[in-house]
């Protein structure tokens, strides 16, 4: 059959299709250690739960204003002034199925047919596909591992053209598990400032940081940038609700007007049930996260001090977010099953296949050499795939 033109640049999520496969075969009785899934294995927290049963059973069953109840555009205010300085009006803010709806409304309320957004790889699997989606180019800035995957102001001055209309922040990352330091955003601050370009934060991350100093948003180091930053932001990590679709957008007006257009004419407003649960959420106690964020932090430790205790795998201890980048390009040229192994995509398909290991090829996030695996399972889990990957390694001639 025919179908648009546009999905021929769109590819399939890399890392849900191998979730899929990694749940098929455990669903078909495999011993399978998921270490693909971009998802906490805490259960949402229990008050937030039982908002939405009492949102049920008191009939609040029916469609909300596209942009969310009133109330929760406020307590999102309320909580962008607390946690981040940033002041916003109930008017400014768009509450989203998930923040994945947030920024696909950004990029078809803002991009025409060729508008250029500046991505830095690695990236998070679904910014360029998107920016496809909305007849954009994105444009794809590399950043190194050595400078802790800071992108470098020059890169973003070179591409930076009279037709890019946004840049996409992603910090902490996925799939780096990066942060970025003042410095580091107010470099990026001055290589955009005098360029009229929306600065998009995905703040997905915020709360899962490993490191001392508090999480910080471009619009924090650079006041006068506010008015063009879009703040994407969502309770699916930080409180364990992935499945509860709720996300938010915060920005100029304008834009916020836009997307809640797109959105008007799409899905309509997030799930009531799932609203009153957010506004439980975010007005309720953040001991769950905090909870949350230090058994991940040891986590971490544990499994990021196994990998690099293999020969031909290097992984940087990610300062954020649940992933371990681990530079497996140690391991290419040697040989498996007979044939040489070339790329991670290859590496990722045996491990899968012959040790049951979920592992995500760095390729579809623009990192070729590395594979991504998520550290949200427990210890014993991550000591099981620790094991299976030394056997693989093992298993090389
Ligand atoms: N942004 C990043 C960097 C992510 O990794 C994800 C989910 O994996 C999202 C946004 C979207 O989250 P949600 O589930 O709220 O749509």
């Amino acid at each position: 059959m025919k179908l648009a033109r546009r999905l021929q640049a769109i590819k399939p999520s890399a890392t849900l299709a191998l979730n899929a496969r990694a749940k098929a075969l455990a669903a078909s009785g495999k011993d399978v250690v998921v270490l693909a899934a971009g998802e906490p294995d805490f259960d949402t927290p229990e008050f937030v739960k039982q908002a939405a049963i009492d949102a049920l059973r008191s009939g609040f069953t029916k469609y909300t204003a596209t942009a969310g109840m009133p109330e929760l555009r406020e307590a999102v205010c309320r909580k962008l002034e607390k946690d981040n300085g940033l002041k916003y009006a109930p008017d400014q803010v768009v509450v989203t199925a998930g923040g994945k709806q947030s920024l696909y409304n950004c990029f078809q309320a803002l991009l025409d047919e060729g508008d250029e957004v500046i991505i830095f790889a690695p990236y998070w699997v679904s910014y360029p596909d998107m920016v496809h989606l909305a007849g954009g180019t994105p444009v794809i800035v590399p950043t190194r591992e050595e400078d802790g995957y800071a992108p470098d102001p020059a890169a973003i001055k070179k591409a930076l053209t009279p037709r890019t209309r946004a840049i996409v922040l992603n910090s902490p990352a996925n799939p780096t598990g990066a942060v970025y330091s003042r410095a580091t955003l107010e470099g990026i601050a001055d290589a955009v400032r005098g360029h009229d370009c929306i600065l998009v934060t995905d703040d997905m991350y915020e709360k899962l940081l490993y490191t001392q100093e508090p999480f910080l948003n471009i619009g924090n180091v650079a006041p006068d940038l506010v008015p063009r930053l879009l703040v994407s932001n969502g309770l699916s990590k930080s409180y364990a609700m992935t499945g509860w679709r709720l996300g938010y957008a915060a920005g100029p007006k304008a834009l916020i007007s836009g997307m809640q257009l797109v959105q008007d004419q799409s899905t309509s407003n997030a799930s009531s049930i799932t609203q009153k649960a957010a506004l439980a959420a975010l007005n309720g106690p953040t001991d769950t996260i905090t909870a949350m964020v230090n058994e991940y932090r040891e986590r971490r430790d544990l499994f990021v001090a196994g990998l690099n205790a293999i020969p031909g795998i290097r992984c940087r201890l990610p300062e954020g977010a649940f992933y371990a980048m681990a530079d497996v390009r140690g391991l290419m040229g040697k040989s498996y099953k007979g044939k040489p192994l070339t790329d991670s995509l290859q590496m990722s398909e045996a491990l899968l296949n012959d040790f049951l290991v979920a592992a995500v090829p760095g390729d579809p996030f623009g990192a070729p050499g590395y594979i991504r695996m998520s550290f949200v399972t427990s210890r014993e889990v991550l000591q099981k795939g620790l094991t299976r990957l030394r056997d693989f390694v093992a298993a090389l001639g």
